[in-house]
């Protein structure tokens, strides 16, 4: 079965080389295709039917949600790329044969949490499956992601979100 490549933004600024006419994205990208270049290729692959913009019903965007509510990640989720993802989850429910091209780090996190398969153009895909933590940057004490302080409550200093890897 042919592959859909579902585009995100990064695939066009990074110079991804649409060869099949099978490449899709979400309206709600394209307002992220900002620099002339990345514009052009767009504005191109449309010229030639190679790319189809497609939206996705708010019921994807919802499961989407729901799925990855568990991960931090959904904090770092914009509209867009939520929507994105929402057309792969679609598309594989469709039991169509769906990769998803993007350098975004948090955005493959969470296609490997759904178990959709990706790819960067300039990253390989991160290996693992990371989540985040409340960090103390003072005494490096550990909080539970719902503490709901800024500041340490042993030593006051400030809390930072750490990246850490919960799985290979
Ligand atoms: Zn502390």
């Amino acid at each position: 079965m042919e592959i859909c490549y579902i585009l995100d933004a990064s695939a066009f600024i990074n110079g991804f080389k649409l060869d099949s006419n099978n490449n899709f994205t979400v309206p709600e990208i394209t307002a992220e295709i900002k620099d002339f270049e990345s514009r052009l290729m767009f504005d191109m692959a449309i010229d030639e039917c190679k790319l189809t913009i497609q939206d996705v019903p708010n019921k994807y965007t919802n499961c989407v949600n729901k799925i990855i509510s568990e991960s931090g990640d959904i904090l770092r989720l914009s509209f867009p790329d939520k929507k994105l993802i929402a057309l792969a989850y679609m598309f594989s429910k469709e039991g169509r044969n769906v990769k998803v091209i993007s350098d975004d780090y948090t955005i493959q996190n969470t296609l490997k949490i759904m178990g959709i398969p990706y790819s960067g153009i300039i990253t390989e895909g991160i290996k693992g499956i990371y989540n985040w933590k409340k960090v103390c940057e003072g005494c490096k004490k550990e909080y539970d992601d719902d503490y709901p302080f800024d500041d340490c409550e042993i030593c006051g200093s400030k809390i930072y979100k750490k990246r850490i890897k919960v799985s290979k």
